[in-house]
């Protein structure tokens, strides 16, 4: 990872690049800041250019032996700890260092931007809780006191430090005072109150902030109106306008595929609804689900707006229009009917129906209710 990669965070760079350049490094930092800032990335960066052979001004080479590995997370002299938990293949004393394959992947998929969540998902742990256990503190000991294999520093990065088991916390004290020469501790962490204070009080504290709106916008490479509210709601979260893109990307096609459908249902010319239904029937069973609950909302809305309702109505400008034309179609005659069809749509899709028949089922059916007056 160079830092040219990471967004935004250019003080903290120049700040990073600086202690190399003074040499004044020191050996216990704790880089804390929001989720979605990029503290993972910056500290991989930060471990990168400190081993770099061929330093360029503001950042590594890229290219070097050092680089090479860095780039795939193998370098031998680059060693990670985060929180860990029993799963179906390790079943007992988990160590951090049966999950580096995972660890690899989901870093480099995620672009080294990973939250908690994301990371309990990637090795299926996502109803218990993870902690850095006292085992893996024995193996950070262990780790550090052989000595480098091929680098100028060994670095060892624990991510959300804050998880660390309280009962553990006194193994690493002594390693983290006084670490064997040449040695990096990168702590990290989004919840620094949380962290134990004896390990807290051991490091220097480099404050991470949110990422700038502007950084965030020149990443996500957005434009209108969709920009402006994504890069407002996400607060300087990467991981957030992620999310967020995701969801209007989702609620868009939603849109597309429920007034396409309606016109056809309305129409009732069955070749039609047959290709409508054999493409979006090769879509997931999630999908289908958030479809049809788009499908309910939409109705609703329509349900409100005949009765009057109009202030509790939310809707964007291209719904608005939609539902203009939409709503004297949704009625008491068949409001409740079409809201019961559409619920039961959704049940008989968390319980693996197959999608075609639900499909042709329910537009048959809508047809016939949207002719009642
Ligand atoms: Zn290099």
């Amino acid at each position: 990872m160079k830092f040219k990669e990471i967004i935004g965070q250019e003080e903290i760079k120049q700040r990073l690049i600086r202690t190399i350049k003074d040499n004044r490094v020191s050996h216990a930092q704790l880089f804390s800041g929001p989720e979605g800032s990029g503290k993972l990335a910056l500290a991989i960066a930060y471990a990168q250019y400190i081993n770099c052979r061929n330093k360029l001004n503001n950042d590594s080479c890229g290219v070097c032996p050092s680089c090479i590995k860095y780039e795939k997370l193998i370098h031998p002299d680059l060693h990670f700890i985060y929180p860990v938990a029993t799963t179906k293949e390790i079943t007992k004393k988990p160590l951090s260092k049966n999950f580096i394959k995972n660890w690899r992947n989901i870093l480099i998929k995620n672009e080294y931007y990973l939250n908690l969540n994301e990371w309990y998902e990637e090795i299926g742990i996502e109803k218990k809780q993870a902690i850095i256990n006292t085992d893996d503190c024995s193996e950070i000991i262990r780790t550090l006191n052989y000595k480098t294999y091929e680098a100028e520093y060994k670095v060892m990065i624990i991510w959300m430090v804050e998880k660390l088991f309280h009962s553990a916390a006194p193994k690493i004290l002594k390693i983290l005072e006084e670490p064997p020469e040449k040695t990096l501790f990168i702590l990290i962490s989004e919840n620094q109150d949380q962290i134990i204070s004896t390990i807290l009080s051991r490091t220097q504290l480099i404050k991470i902030p949110k990422i700038k709106n502007e950084d965030l916008l020149n990443k996500m490479e957005l434009s209108g109106y969709d920009a402006k509210n994504i890069i407002t709601q996400a607060n300087g979260n990467y991981k957030e306008a992620l999310r967020l893109i995701n969801q209007t990307d989702e609620e868009k096609f939603n849109y597309n595929n429920f007034t396409k459908w309606m016109r056809l249902c309305f129409k009732n010319k069955i070749s039609d609804i047959i290709d409508f239904i054999s493409e979006i029937s090769l879509l997931s069973r999630e999908r289908h689900k958030s479809f049809f609950l788009y499908s309910l909302r939409i109705i609703r809305e329509s349900l409100l707006i005949n009765n009057n309702c109009n202030s509790l109505v939310k809707l964007n400008n291209e719904e608005t229009a939609f539902i203009k034309k939409f709503y004297p179609y949704v009625n008491s005659a068949n409001g409740i009917q079409l809201t019961e069809e559409l619920n039961k749509a959704l049940f008989h899709t968390e319980r693996n129906a197959n999608s075609k028949i639900l499909f042709m089922d329910l537009s048959l059916k809508i047809h016939k209710l949207l002719q009642l007056k």
